[in-house]
């Protein structure tokens, strides 16, 4: 049994250095890619219920590896945030969308939100949103086309000083949405004293929403979100059902491999043109 042990922790050892090493090459290689730019953003329709037009996208983030091929951000985004290299992809996915942007309104599409994922790492920098102030002057986007989505984590974590943070950010004119809402713990106390306009329910119980326990929740957060003045939005719709259930229920949007996946920039005309409930 000894033996075994011993055989057992060398091989765990064993893993856990290759996962290291693992690590190491992808830290290095993802400086490479930032450089090379090798990543790109697609964006996926959020649409709005009422209408079944899209209002808003979100951004995603993709990584065309030269050898490996598409790298998920799954994969990258908490090497990322580990390695404290997601403040400059930070910054390159606002500009890359402020980009995006100009070329839109450039062919007189009417204007919609885009909604940008900022890391824990990303919010917890003081200066955030003195940076963001100064990236949308010089930019020249408009802070209401642009909707930030903080993690529920991020933002209980101290929610005190966030308080402050996020009052700040809305004073800019930006647009704020708790991501992933339902898999942290929000004090309920707290979340009535955030300035924040969405809710975003998180897509593990749009998944398990055939089931009593998943409706339950998702039928709660809407009720909160309705309590609490706020928006709400549903990710992760990809069958008839949940769409059906969920307009029913009254939630605001909706976004899911039902209506389309993530979307190159140049597909987004089309994509505005649609519309999902005709
Ligand atoms: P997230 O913010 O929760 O984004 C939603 C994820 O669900 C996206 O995965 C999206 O492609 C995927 N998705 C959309 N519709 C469906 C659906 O109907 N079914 C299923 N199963 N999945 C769906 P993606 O693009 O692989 O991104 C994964 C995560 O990586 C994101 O989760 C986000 O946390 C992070 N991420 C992506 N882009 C960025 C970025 O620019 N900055 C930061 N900080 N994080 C990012
Ligand atoms: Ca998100
Ligand atoms: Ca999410
Ligand atoms: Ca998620």
């Amino acid at each position: 049994a000894k033996a075994e042990g011993r055989a057992c922790f060398r091989f765990y050892n064993e893993e856990m250095n290759a996962q290291a090493v693992e690590q190491l090459k992808l830290e290095e290689e993802l400086r490479d890619a930032m450089r090379n730019h090798e990543l790109e953003l697609r964006y996926q329709p959020q649409v709005d219920t009422r209408t079944g037009e899209v209002v808003s996208m979100e951004a995603l983030v993709r990584w065309k590896h030269p050898d490996r091929g598409m790298v998920s951000p799954g994969e990258f985004i908490p090497v990322a945030e580990r390695t404290g290299q997601i403040i400059e992809l930070g910054e390159w996915v606002l500009a890359e969308v402020a980009r995006h942007c100009q070329y839109w309104d450039s062919l007189g599409l009417r204007p919609f939100t885009v909604c940008v994922n900022i890391s824990p790492l990303q919010f917890n920098q003081t200066e955030l949103p003195v940076w963001i102030g100064e990236f949308l002057d010089v930019s020249g986007l408009a802070p209401e086309r642009l909707e930030l989505e903080l993690t529920e984590s991020a933002i209980m974590t101290d929610a005190e000083t966030n308080i402050e943070k996020l009052r700040k950010l809305k004073s800019i004119g930006l647009k704020l949405a708790v991501d992933d809402f339902g898999t942290g713990y929000s004090s309920l106390s707290y979340l009535k004293r955030f300035p924040i306009d969405t809710l975003k329910i998180d897509q593990s119980f749009v998944a398990d929403m055939e089931s009593p326990d998943g409706a339950a929740i998702v039928d709660a957060i809407i009720a909160l979100s309705k309590t609490l003045k706020l928006s709400v939005i549903a990710e992760g719709i990809e069958r008839f059902g949940q769409l059906d259930y969920l307009v029913r229920r009254g939630c605001d949007l909706l976004q899911g491999y039902y209506f389309a996946h993530p979307i190159y920039p140049e597909d987004v005309p089309d994509m505005l043109c649609q519309n999902f409930l005709t």
